[in-house]
Parts: structure tokens; C-alpha cells; sequence
């Protein structure tokens, strides 16, 4: 049940409000959405709410209909994660499906999919039973389209998603296809809902061309009342005045949906603006706003297609858009992964020591710190986490075979590098396989009911304190150093009372059970940290892109100059250099660098010739 609350409402109304909400056993989540105020309520089931919704500064109460048990946020329910092969849709990674509106031929889908392969697509798109609005237009190939698409899978490793329009058809579905698309005009086709809900695939259900959010779950519902919980929604715009795009995406249906289900959720921009131009901006605005997935059409041929050629990226184009969606994800606190299946599928093969065994990833410090939200989301969830109470300690596990992987800060977008980890890269004989971003927010702790006026004392790492320090300065809290932020929500957890709070990431808040006070106080919003993954050998075969370096040159003139025309001669590009000081050598610099290019391929041997002969000192850290 949510409250909208009216426009401009008291401080002292509100909390009157909250205090109601408190003596009838009810906790409330406060958000803000189109400019008001709303209280999202956990009400138990048969929970008499008469007394709350006759309150005064309410303007609106919107319920789910009990109708939609199953596909309703449930107290304490975590989201739904969809599996598709190895792909998991509604977790932390982007999920990208991708390919042309039909399959028109064999040629036409492998040269589809080796492209949007190519570019970090990890589920292929196409239609072989086309609903046309007119029946002269193309229909499909039907089952020989599925038989294409049968092969693209076992050509390329993508499991693919294609329409399906009947219920007559649905063995014959689900023989060649992994995800079953029920198309919008199908979307209240119940027999045809009833049908893949007894099914095993998963559904990807779109929202139809004039159906209001509540009408789609219900839809939703249909499926999962008949057994099949892996469904998968899809906003791909819906019917409204507006010309000028064939359809209007409904941008705000994300968060809305995202709030009032479990289930992930797929924008189709294609099917929304039917333009080329308008699908990358619709895309992106998809993504910030929370979608776990795009659904995009990609065309290699788009002039010639048979159907919906207009709205079709060229592939080229839709790498591009990849790349944007690599950097706006990490922004909300998600990857796009290029090398998603490619990864897990090696993370996978690779035989642990003890066969039984998950392959093992170590992180410094506890559940909670950004540590391990990198290893999670590099690895997921087939890899074992496990804290390791130093850096040093990590380095030595990865080196002794105890553990298969180790994650460590290599540099923050505010501080620099982490010269700590970069020493024990030299130290160590390790490799860098693999890398990840992460957007650090930090958010004020403590138990509910503290609020920023009650609070005295603040824990957290130093660090921490430093990179929050204008809010912190403007309150004069006594701050109390830990060893790390999940540390100091643990310790302000052990002591009772509204006078302690907590500087540490969110997800310390949903380990510990306890509330977030203030959200984002960190000073600077644009504040990265890059971890790198470390291991014996590569994470994967395919393309290495990048390669971090560290080398020394002689004391005089030029000699940095010297390297750098090397680079530039080779046409290789650096994205870091950075220089410290040597150890005992004062006045003396290492350079660290990190470069597009596999420093290892035979390729960049010239180059790496070329800087052995003006370095004195030279060490690949990895290519990855
Ligand atoms: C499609 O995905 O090609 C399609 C026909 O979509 P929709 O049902 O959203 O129109
Ligand atoms: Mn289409």
C-alpha cells in the first residue's frame, strides 16, 4: 500500500502521520516521486487500515489488488532473479537481448548475432511467427526461422528469445527457443498467458499497446498462477496522442513497476520510438531509470529488412550505445559486463582443487564494504566470496591455490592510486585478469528512529570520514575510527541508543538490518573506485582490451618523453600514468600505465621492444 502524501504537507503532519503508523505495527518507506512525498507501507495480510487512510494529509492511497499476489512486492521478498542458461536477468549486470524484429534467412541471423555478440549482447532476438498489423505483410518464417535460431545458439552460445503467438505452437516453442515473448498484442490473450505459464521457459511479457500498468501484472499473474515464476516484463512503449514516435515509452513505468513487483524489467526502445535515431536516448533513459535489461533491434541490413527496418540499429550503432550503457551503469550502482558470458562460462569450466567445490573469489574486509559488492558483481553468484582480513592476506591465498581469485582497490577517481595493492603487484607474482568500476556513495547508519539531530558520534574508516568531510564538519560529531565502514554499522548496531551513527555504504545498512539516516553524504558525487581482480591465469579467451603496466626509466632528461614516443609511435593509446616514488631511491619515479592494447600479442611485441630498451625496469601486471 502506498501514500501519497499532499502536496507540501507540515513536517509536524507527517510525523504525525509516521507516529500512527508506529503504534499500528506498520513500517513505512518514505520516497519521493513527481514531486510529493509518499510513504510505501508493509501491511499484513488481513491488517485492518481503516485508521491509517482516514488520516489527515493523505491525498491518495493506491493498492495493489489482492488479485496480484504473486507477482506483489512481499515483505521481505527478495527480487526475482530470471535464468537463462547462464544469463541472470534482475540481478547487478545489464542484461542486453538483442537482434533483427524476424529472422529472414540463416545468413541474415548468424551475421546478426556474431555482431551484437561481438559487441556484449547475451540473449539473441527474432522472430519467426510475426503478428502483422496487416496480413499481406511478412509473417515469418516459422519453423524454419526456429530451426535458425536453434543454430545461432549452438553457433554463438547465445540463448535466444523468440515470439510466441499460440497456443498450438507451444511445443514446437519450446523444443528451439529459451525465452517465450508473449508481444504486446498478445498481452491479454489469457489462454496464451495460461499456456507458457505451464511451461518451463522462461517469459518475457511486454506491456500492451494500451494497457495500464495494474492490467499488465495482472497479466503477470496469469503466468505465475500457473506455475511459472520466471517472467520477465517488458515496457515497449504504449499508444498514446503523440505522432511524432510510434509509440511512447513509458520511462516512468520502470520505477513504478520496479516498486510494485519482484519481477525484472526489460525497456524496449525499438517498439517504443520505432525510429533509429530516438532508440540510443530512450535506451539510456531506460537504464537510469532502473530497467534491469534492453531489448534492442539490430539489423545488419536495415533498408532491406522485412520488417520493422526503420527502428533497427546498425550494428556499429549498437555498440556504441554499449559502450554509453558501460559507463551510465555504474552510476546506479550496476556493471554492463562485455565478456558476460564468455566469463561466466570459464568461471565455470574451471576445475577447483577440490572438485565439490564453488571456485573461490577473496575481498578485503566484510559483507557490506564496496569490497564485496565489487566481487559479487564481477563474479556473481556461481563464485564463493570470502573476506580475507588483509590485502597482503589476499595476495598470499591467491598465490598458495587456497583461493582461485582475489579483488583489491586498485585507484579511486578522487584519490588516486592505491600504492598499498600496486606494491604488492610488484611484490607477488600475480596477474590482473579482470577489472571493475564502482560509483562510491556513502549514507549515514544507525538504528530507526535516529535521526541527524540525535547523533553524537560517528564511526567509520578514516578514509570514509575524509571523503564525507563537509558533511560531517558541519554537524561537529566526535568520529570514531574502524577498520572498515561495514565494521562501524556493526559496532553501531552492538551499542543501543539514537546517539551513534555509522558512515558506510548502503548495503552495510540491508547486512546489519538497520536504517539509513541520510542518503549520499558523500562531498563528491563523481567518486570511483576501480577494483582489480587478480588470479593465475586469464578469465578469458577471447579479445584482451586492456593492460596495466609499471615500469622505470633512467634519471635524466627525456627519458619519460623517450617511452611515451614509443606508445605513440605503436598508435597505442594510455588511459592512466601515473608516477610515485621509488622505495630508498629518493627523487626517483616508477610510472604506472595502463594502455588499450594486449601488451602480450605479437601485435604489440615491436612496442614492447622498442620500451624494454628505454626502461630500466619493466613488469606486465596483466592483461585483461
Ligand atoms: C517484436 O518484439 O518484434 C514485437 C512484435 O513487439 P511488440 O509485441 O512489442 O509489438
Ligand atoms: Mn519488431
Amino acid at each position: 500500500m502506498i501514500l501519497v502524501l499532499e502536496k507540501g504537507i507540515r513536517a509536524k503532519q507527517k510525523d504525525a502521520i509516521l507516529r500512527v503508523l508506529k503504534t499500528e505495527g506498520v513500517s513505512a518507506l518514505e520516497f519521493a516521486e513527481g514531486g510529493r512525498t509518499m510513504l510505501s507501507l508493509k501491511v499484513k495480510a488481513g491488517q485492518d487500515t481503516r485508521a491509517i487512510e482516514a488520516l489527515p494529509g493523505i491525498a491518495k492511497i493506491m493498492t495493489l489488488p489482492t488479485a496480484m499476489r504473486l507477482v506483489a512486492h512481499a515483505d521481505g521478498r527478495e527480487p526475482t532473479i530470471v535464468r537463462v542458461g547462464d544469463v541472470e536477468v534482475g540481478g547487478e549486470n545489464i542484461v542486453v537481448i538483442a537482434g533483427p524484429c524476424a529472422i529472414e534467412s540463416r545468413e541474415q541471423a548468424l551475421a546478426i548475432a556474431a555482431e551484437v555478440r561481438k559487441y556484449g549482447a547475451v540473449l539473441f532476438r527474432g522472430g519467426a511467427f510475426k503478428p502483422r498489423s496487416s496480413p499481406y505483410s511478412f509473417q515469418g518464417l516459422g519453423e524454419e526461422g526456429l530451426k535458425i535460431l536453434a543454430e545461432v545458439r549452438a553457433k554463438t552460445g547465445l540463448p535466444v528469445v523468440s515470439e510466441i503467438t499460440s497456443p498450438s505452437h507451444a511445443r514446437l516453442m519450446a523444443r528451439y527457443v529459451d525465452v517465450l515473448q508473449v508481444g504486446a498484442r498478445n498481452m491479454q490473450n489469457f489462454e496464451l498467458l495460461k499456456c507458457v505459464g505451464r511451461l518451463r521457459n522462461p517469459v518475457l511479457l511486454k506491456r500492451g499497446l494500451s494497457a495500464t500498468i495494474e492490467e499488465w501484472l495482472m497479466s503477470a499473474e496469469y503466468v505465475l498462477s500457473e506455475g511459472n515464476s520466471q517472467v520477465m516484463l517488458c515496457e515497449r512503449g504504449i499508444r498514446t496522442f503523440e505522432p511524432y514516435t510510434r509509440n511512447t515509452l513509458d520511462v516512468s513505468a520502470i520505477p513504478v513497476v520496479k516498486r510494485l513487483t519482484h519481477l525484472p524489467v526489460i525497456a524496449d526502445p525499438s517498439h517504443a520510438t520505432g525510429i533509429r535515431e530516438k532508440v540510443s536516448p530512450m535506451a539510456r533513459a531506460a537504464v537510469a531509470a532502473g530497467a534491469d535489461g534492453l531489448m534492442i533491434e539490430v539489423h545488419n541490413e536495415p533498408d532491406k529488412a522485412r520488417s520493422d527496418g526503420a527502428q533497427s540499429l546498425l550494428p556499429e550503432q549498437f555498440g556504441s550505445l554499449m559502450r554509453d550503457i558501460y559507463v551510465i551503469a555504474p552510476v546506479i550502482g550496476k556493471q554492463l559486463d562485455f565478456d558476460y558470458l564468455e566469463k561466466r562460462r570459464t568461471i565455470a569450466r574451471r576445475a577447483p582443487r577440490a572438485k565439490r567445490r564453488k571456485p573461490k573469489a577473496v575481498y578485503f574486509g566484510r559483507i557490506g564494504t564496496y569490497s564485496h559488492k565489487a566481487c559479487v558483481q564481477f563474479f556473481g553468484p556461481k563464485v564463493a566470496a570470502q573476506a580475507a582480513p588483509s590485502y597482503q592476506r589476499i595476495f598470499e591465498q591467491v598465490k598458495s591455490g587456497e583461493a582461485d581469485f582475489g579483488v583489491i582497490p586498485l585507484e579511486s577517481s578522487l584519490t588516486g592510486s592505491v600504492h598499498q595493492t600496486y606494491n604488492l603487484l610488484l611484490e607477488y607474482d600475480l596477474r590482473i585478469v579482470g577489472d571493475i568500476t564502482l560509483r562510491i556513495i556513502y549514507d549515514l547508519i544507525g538504528h530507526p528512529g535516529t535521526t541527524v539531530s540525535t547523533v553524537k558520534r560517528v564511526y567509520s574508516h578514516p578514509e570514509v570520514f575524509q571523503q564525507c568531510r563537509e558533511f560531517i564538519e558541519r554537524q561537529g560529531w566526535e568520529l570514531v575510527a574502524t577498520q572498515d565502514a561495514a565494521t562501524a554499522v556493526k559496532t553501531v548496531k552492538a551499542r543501543r541508543g539514537r546517539t551513534a551513527a555509522a558512515v558506510a555504504p548502503r548495503e552495510a545498512a540491508a547486512a546489519y538490518r538497520m536504517a539509513v539516516l541520510e542518503r549520499g553524504i558523500e562531498t563528491n558525487p563523481r567518486n570511483y573506485t576501480r577494483f582489480g581482480i587478480i588470479g593465475a591465469k586469464p578469465l578469458t579467451k577471447g579479445p584482451r582490451r586492456k593492460s596495466t603496466l609499471i615500469y622505470a626509466t633512467e634519471d635524466r632528461p627525456g627519458a619519460l618523453l623517450e617511452t611515451l614516443q614509443v606508445f605513440a609511435a605503436g598508435g597505442i593509446n594510455l588511459v592512466k600514468l601515473e608516477s610515485r616514488p621509488i622505495d630508498g631511491k629518493p627523487w626517483e619515479y616508477m610510472f604506472y600505465v595502463d594502455l588499450e592494447a594486449d601488451a602480450e600479442s605479437k601485435a604489440f611485441r615491436p612496442v614492447l621492444e622498442a620500451l624494454r630498451a628505454k626502461t630500466d625496469f619493466l613488469k606486465i601486471l596483466g592483461c585483461y
